[in-house]
């Protein structure tokens, strides 16, 4: 039988035992493992949350049964202090010796404790263990303030964990920025800024000559002679490989520590391997868990005399947890030494920084860094990682679809089978679908125990979601949509309590029907449903409108934004025209006839939206909400007027139309057209809700789009007068605003409604439900409160304030470039 012995239970140390023993039965091979730490392997990647209940059993990888059914001889509590390469022996603390075929050294890393004077005085810790973190909380609650040295991934997460203990906190980095390791210089502001405004002072360029105080520390004496009075410290500058057994025993060791292995994680010595936090393999220590378990399984793997599987090194991506500020980095965020196009978004008042740095043929995504807004980061790195094709415009990666088309990019089941999910456990897309079919499983907790996804640093948690969703949802089941993990409700439930309770508020929805603080899924459609339903000004709601509602436009390429007056039914006077054209030649804006009949001026600054506007309003001009998910046009041909065809006059409908439903919210955003006969100028066939006049009145047709994925409208009733035609629609359109999804166009609502246009015509027409006058009823209410947002912004200073206050910055940013092309300013090309 091989004896194999494990020094280091800590996270690799278990996971290798546990790889190991997947493969290797006891009977063949014994396992023995000596731990230091008086206690089981633990998950140090989620040791802050010991700040907030001190419950050590909930970090525990595996109970002490399970050591016991595998049969792992665990001694907890035992040092090895020795090692006898030639006796293939190792040695306790207390001179127990025990015999090895293949020893694992996974003894992890100690915290660098830089040689400063007085490290060691009374009020000094450091952040790596249960007990650290023991002595942190005790010492804490007898003293006022904390300094933590290190303004890096740990030396944050550590700051914010002083902060809750009721500490005034500093953090005090010799760089000259935050996180120099992941983040640049924009980033690290952005941070930095969001950092300070949850009350943590930052000390930059800052080298720390002494810890001053007598046996305690009582502050700190910089090498600028200045100073800083602390009651205690917290240092968190690095980590050291432990090597201190392979150095005594002659194993081969990096000059700056850790000991070196080959693709086998096999040291200098064959029959001894090295993994985790102490393994050095191509000069690099990997202070992350992924690679850790990546190694473990290579060495496992190894013992048993599988060469298959190699470690070749690993990404180091990251995202920071716990600090309340979403930062992330992937892939090579600086690309210091590979030609690449990066493109910036940076929002500085709301300390939102977004980097991606794209290859120079713009086709692959080489890595990025996020600060403020984090949530792309799982499909970022999904898509650079399966080297995923990009949007035709990259930037809405980062940005989001302009115009409100939704989410862009990939979405998951778009991903490769062998794309890697859960990086810490190394699970691939297709074995977590494969589970989910083959085991039967019906909820992502059992997706979890069931594959291990998403136990390692829990950051692939909403790509396994959303894979369980998916899947699910492929096998015919039913999902219970939720819409995200604040709420328990769908968007139709959450519809009907916030009408039932007259809640006129996020906040109060999410006091009383949520949980948690919200996030960017369900903030944006809350703000919606309470639009659709209360129509009061979206801008009272703004910070919990995506961007483009927040500022009542849309943000385009270049980081502008554009301006789109209503023009309705495609109707417009001279004077209105030169109007247009004077503000476009005023503001040097770009402009465009678009497909809806109206006039785009793109090229708008954030800060010079609410004058343009009044210069429009002045005219006459309301807003076009060409940035809401909410009714854009309502198109036209010339009609009966002019057209010698023309059968009623389409104009004045579409006029009408426009009018009518203005500013109207709903799940997504609804465009609408009035042909004056059959031959269907205005393309009303290819419309949310499109109208074409006959011999005998009007034929509403519903649910029909353009776009990518273009479907005729369908027909939903024929030769109606123009009131009973307003009044379908307004049923319609509310019966749609109450039960679709979020960012759901109505030709996907209606492919997805049981019963599909036969059930929506008993609904609309036959009114089956009997809820027709209550639709009428719901949408007059919603119509007679119609104000024109940006009239309200225009004439309101504080609302005005909002856009002056998120002036543009005004130092140049190289990826914000204009050049002239046919006499009109349009953003550069990049790669020019
Ligand atoms: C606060 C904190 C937050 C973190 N957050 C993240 C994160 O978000 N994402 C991420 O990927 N990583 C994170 N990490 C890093 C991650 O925890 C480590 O990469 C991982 O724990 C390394 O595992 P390891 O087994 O190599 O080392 P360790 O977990 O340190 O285990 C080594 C063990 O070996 C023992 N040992 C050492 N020498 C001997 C000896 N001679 N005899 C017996 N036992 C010995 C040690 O006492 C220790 O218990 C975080 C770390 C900390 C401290
Ligand atoms: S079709 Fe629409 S989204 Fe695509 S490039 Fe043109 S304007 Fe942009
Ligand atoms: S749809 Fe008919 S009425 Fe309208 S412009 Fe075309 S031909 Fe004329």
């Amino acid at each position: 039988m091989k004896k194999v012995v494990v020094i280091g239970n800590g996270m690799v140390g278990y996971k290798f035992c546990e790889k190991l023993r997947k493969i290797a039965s006891p009977e063949h091979v014994s396992i023995t493992v000596f731990g230091e730490e008086p206690r089981l392997a633990y998950d140090r990647v989620h040791l802050s949350e010991y700040f907030s209940d001190k419950n050590a059993d909930k970090l525990t990888l595996a109970p002490l049964e399970w050591y016991r059914e595998n049969q792992i001889k665990l001694h907890s509590g035992k040092l090895i202090a020795h090692l006898d390469r030639t006796a293939k022996t190792v040695e306790t603390h207390d001179h127990q010796v025990f015999e090895y075929d293949q020893l694992i050294m996974a003894t992890g890393s100690s915290p660098f404790v830089p040689p400063i004077p007085g490290t060691d005085k009374k009020g000094v810790f450091v952040y790596r263990t249960i007990e650290d973190l023991d002595a942190i909380i005790s010492y804490g609650s007898k003293v006022k303030s904390a300094a933590v040295l290190g303004g890096g991934l740990l030396g944050l997460e550590a700051a914010k964990a002083m902060l809750d203990l009721g500490l005034k906190t500093h953090v005090v980095e010799f760089a000259s920025r935050l996180m120099p390791r992941q983040l640049d210089e924009a980033a690290s502001k952005a941070l930095q800024t969001s950092i300070e405004s949850l009350g943590i002072q930052i000390h930059l360029n800052k080298s720390t000559r002494e810890i001053a105080g007598n046996g305690k520390l009582d502050g700190l004496y910089f090498a600028d002679n200045t100073q800083l009075d602390v009651d205690m410290l917290v240092i968190s500058a690095g980590i050291r490989p432990r090597d201190e057994l392979a150095h005594l025993s002659d194993l081969e060791v990096g000059p700056r520590g850790g000991i070196v292995t080959n693709e086998f994680m096999q040291t200098s010595d064959p029959d001894i391997y090295a993994i985790g936090e102490a393994a050095l393999y191509q000069n690099m220590i990997y202070g992350l868990v992924a690679p850790g378990y990546d190694m473990a399984e290579v060495a496992a793997q190894h013992i048993l005399g599988r060469e298959e599987k190699t470690f070749m090194g690993s990404d180091m991506s990251t995202k920071l947890k716990l600090i309340g500020v979403d930062v992330a980095s992937f892939g090579d965020p600086f690309c210091e030494n590979q030609a690449h196009y990066p493109i910036v978004f940076e929002h500085k008042s709301k300390g939102i920084y977004k980097r991606i740095n794209l290859s120079p043929d713009g086709k692959l995504l080489l890595g990025g860094i996020l600060v403020g807004d984090a949530e792309a980061y799982n499909m970022l790195l999904q898509t650079m990682q399966n080297g995923l094709s990009l949007p035709p415009d990259p930037e809405d990666l980062i940005l989001g679809a302009r115009g409100g088309e939704g989410s862009v990019g990939q979405g998951v089941e778009n991903l490769p089978e062998q794309a890697q999910i859960c990086s810490c456990e190394g699970i691939t897309k297709g074995a977590i679908c494969q589970s989910i079919t083959e085991g039967n499983l019906n909820s992502v907790q059992e997706v979890k125990s069931c594959t291990k996804a998403g136990t390692g640093c829990g950051g692939c948690m909403p790509m396994v979601t959303d894979l369980f969703h998916h899947t699910l949802k492929s096998m015919g089941k039913r999902v219970k949509k939720t819409l995200c993990e604040h709420f328990d409700y769908s968007r139709q439930e959450l519809f009907d309590l916030v009408k039932i309770n007259a809640i006129k508020s996020y906040d109060e929805l999410l006091d009383k029907y949520g949980k948690g603080d919200g996030c960017e899924i369900c903030k944006p459609a809350v703000a919606s449903i309470l639009a659709s339903i209360w129509n009061e000004l979206i801008t009272e709601q703004d910070t919990i409108q995506d961007t483009n509602d927040r500022f009542l436009a849309n943000i385009q390429k270049g980081g502008t934004y554009s301006v789109v007056p209503r023009v309705p039914g495609g109707e417009i006077t001279p004077d209105k025209l030169i109007v247009i054209g004077q503000v476009a030649k005023k503001y040097d804006l770009y402009t465009k006839i678009t497909g809806g009949q109206r006039i785009d001026l793109f090229g708008a600054h954030l800060h010079q939206l609410p004058d343009i506007w009044e210069e429009l309003i002045e005219a006459g001009f309301e807003s076009g909400h060409a940035y809401g998910k909410s009714l854009r046009t309502v198109k036209s041909c010339v009609g009966s007027s002019w057209c010698r065809y023309g059968l009623h006059d389409s104009v004045s409908f579409a006029l009408e139309i426009e009018n009518r439903y203005k500013g109207l919210r709903s799940p997504h955003k609804l465009k609408s057209a009035v042909s004056g006969c059959i031959r269907e100028c205005a393309e009303a066939q290819s419309k949310d809700f499109g109208i074409i006049a006959t011999e005998k009145g009007w034929n509403l047709f519903v649910c029909g789009n353009g776009g990518a994925k273009p479907q005729h409208a369908q027909l939903l009733a024929s030769d109606l007068d123009n009131e009973s035609c307003i009044r379908y629609i307004d049923r319609f359109l509310m019966f749609y605003i109450k039960t679709a999804e979020p960012l759901t166009r109505t030709s996907t609502w209606l492919n997805k409604l049981e019963g599909g246009m036969e059930y929506l015509k008993d609904v609309v027409v036959n009114d089956c439900l009997g809820i027709g006058a209550q639709l009428e009823e719901d949408m007059k209410r919603t119509l007679n409160v119609y104000k024109c947002e940006w009239k309200e912004v225009v004439n309101n200073p504080e609302l005005r304030a909002k856009f002056t206050h998120f002036i543009n910055s005004d130092e140049p940013d190289e990826s914000i470039r204009f050049e002239r092309r046919r006499e009109q300013k349009v953003p550069a090309e990049w790669g020019k």
